[in-house]
């Protein structure tokens, strides 16, 4: 599978609004800043999502038609930041629970974790979720270019670990130094 086309299709704030019915469904999610935007843009070879130095700043799930509507990219907002109140928090878990429970469309989610620092408490707890939900993910290790060869694999044995995953569960990317792609195409195919 390689993605030809990318198109933007449409933002819910509100997960229970989503419209789509028939389209197969490929998910991201993870903390704010993780590099998810960045990401996107890598895997469309597009500026179709906006990236932003401020951290936390979408808060809508954007679906992104991929192929004429072969599958969606859904883009789920980023969780983790701090600044933001209790309130968008807990809006921000509802959301996230209408989407992910029972949706039948969803065939696989990639949970970006930033591969410079240990798996946060936050990346945890979305694992634990996606288990129970029965939701079968991905772990894609962010930023890559960042470090050096054998500090990639001492991070990708400790992400094992901790995520209890097998390490052909664990892709490596740089959207800086575009790597990556080919191993999350094959992953997307797996499951579309
Ligand atoms: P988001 O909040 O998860 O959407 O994160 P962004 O895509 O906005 O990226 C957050 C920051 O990480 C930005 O400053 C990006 O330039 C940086 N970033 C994203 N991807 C990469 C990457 O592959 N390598 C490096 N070195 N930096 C990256």
């Amino acid at each position: 599978m390689k993605i030809k086309n990318s198109k933007f299709h449409k933002s819910f704030y509100e997960a229970s609004k989503i419209d789509n019915k028939t389209v197969p469904e490929i998910a991201l999610v993870g903390r704010s800043n993780v590099g998810k935007s960045t990401l996107l843009n890598y895997l469309t070879n597009s500026k179709l999502a906006k990236v932003s130095s401020v951290p936390g700043k979408t808060r809508l799930i954007n679906y992104f038609s991929i192929n004429d509507n072969d599958f969606y990219l859904v883009d789920l907002p980023g969780y983790g930041y701090a600044k933001r109140s209790k309130d968008e928090q807990d809006k921000w878990g509802k959301e996230l629970e209408i989407y992910f429970k029972e949706n039948k469309r969803l065939k696989h989610v990639f949970l970006l974790v930033d591969s410079r620092i240990k798996p946060m408490q936050s990346d945890i707890d979305m694992a634990i979720y996606l288990n129970y939900y029965n939701i079968s993910y991905t772990i894609l290790m962010t930023k890559c270019d960042k470090l050096s060869r054998s500090e990639l694999s001492r991070q990708k044995m400790e992400i094992a670990k901790t995520f209890k995953l097998g390490v052909e569960n664990i892709i490596l990317v740089s959207a800086n130094a575009k790597f990556g792609l080919d191993d999350i195409c094959s992953r997307i195919e797996q499951f579309i």
